[in-house]
Parts: C-alpha cells; sequence; structure tokens
C-alpha cells in the first residue's frame, strides 16, 4: 500500500507522501497489517537524504537481494518519502521487524565516526519542518492502521554495546538514534500512541 494516495486526504492532513519505493520492496516479505502495533522512530546518522537513499539501495541480504531501510523518510525540509510499501517487513531494527514501521529522519548523527568513543555525542538537533512533519505522519499512519499502538525509539529497542574502532577496550552504543535530542513530549502532544518501553529514560 502507497498511503499518499488520494489529493483529498493530502489536503486534510496537509502532508504529501513522495513514493520513491526501493527496487527490493516487492522482494520484501508481505505482512497483514492486522499485526502490526509498533512504530520504531529512527535517524539516519547521515547527512542528507542523498546518502541514505545509496544506503538504502545497498544489497547487504544477498539471499533475498534487499537490505537495510526503513519505510519513511523525512528530509531536513520536513518532505516525507515512501521507500517501503507499510504491508512490507523491512530491516529496520533487530527481533521487531515483522511488528514495526520504521519511520527514519534525515539527521546526522554521529556521522562519519560512528563507531569512536570521542564521537558518540548526538548534537544535531532535528528541524522544526522535520517534527511537523513527524506528527503529520503519525497521525496519518493511526488512521490507516488501526492496531497501532506503540512508539518507541531504536535507542530504546537495540541496546547492544560493541567495541569502539579507535580503542576497543571501550564498549559503546551500536544504535543510539534517534538520541536525547529527539522532542518526544512534542511529538506525542497529538498522536495516541503509547511510549514503549513505558519507562523510557528519555520522558
Ligand atoms: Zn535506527
Amino acid at each position: 500500500m502507497q498511503i499518499s494516495n488520494t489529493a483529498e486526504q493530502a489536503q486534510q492532513s496537509g502532508l504529501h507522501i513522495i513514493q520513491q519505493l526501493l527496487p527490493y520492496n516487492e522482494r520484501l516479505p508481505l505482512r497483514s497489517l492486522n499485526g502490526l502495533d509498533l512504530v520504531v522512530v529512527h535517524c539516519t546518522e547521515l547527512p542528507s537524504l542523498e546518502i541514505s537513499r545509496e544506503y538504502g539501495e545497498q544489497v547487504i541480504y544477498p539471499e533475498t537481494r534487499t537490505g537495510n531501510c526503513g519505510h519513511f523518510y523525512i528530509d531536513l525540509d520536513g518532505a516525507v518519502y515512501q521507500w517501503i510499501e507499510v504491508e512490507r517487513v523491512a530491516h529496520h531494527v533487530r527481533g521487531m521487524n515483522e511488528r514495526s514501521i520504521g519511520i527514519e529522519i534525515v539527521n546526522a548523527g554521529r556521522y562519519p565516526d560512528w563507531y569512536r568513543s570521542d564521537q558518540q555525542l548526538m548534537a544535531d538537533p532535528y528541524t522544526a519542518p522535520q517534527i511537523v512533519t513527524m506528527k503529520k505522519l503519525l497521525q496519518r499512519l493511526e488512521r490507516i492502521i488501526p492496531g497501532l499502538s506503540w512508539i518507541a525509539g531504536h535507542d530504546e529497542l537495540d541496546k547492544e554495546l560493541v567495541p569502539a574502532e579507535d580503542n576497543p577496550e571501550i564498549l559503546i552504543r551500536r544504535k543510539v538514534d534517534p538520541g536525547p535530542l529527539f522532542p518526544w513530549k512534542e511529538v506525542m502532544a497529538d498522536s495516541d500512541l503509547t511510549r514503549w518501553p513505558e519507562n523510557s529514560v528519555y520522558g
């Protein structure tokens, strides 16, 4: 399902979703929307949508000729793109792909030294248009997928530690997105979703 669908819906919500399905979209497994109950918030940890697209298109899993990506991408100017249909399982979070939708926000994060021990601050702020779009996209998804009830940051679901590349004795987080600058309170103000886990560190 490509959910930009009707001009009427775009007008109602003021949200126009630009369809740019990835070449391997149709090779990803189909699922029933009934089993979908979770939104996972990511940031790209890459500085631009173009670079994110290059990463998204890379084939990581040769047996299915697919790669890692979210369903939706929100650019710095607030434009939103759909790269994977919501009824397909995308690889964006360990262990929870089948039940979830991945939303990726363009943000440099730790780029380009993701795994250096001294580059772990997530200091790149989200833009105001990105947050406006995020809120509208959540409202759209809540409307078309009635079973959707949870939302989590990737950093809340994947807490694996890995050795830092500059000093293997220091362990750092493999995933830290969307990080402490993501404005959860503002995003959740107009949403009926519930934070997962409920006792989240970022409140
Ligand atoms: Zn992520």
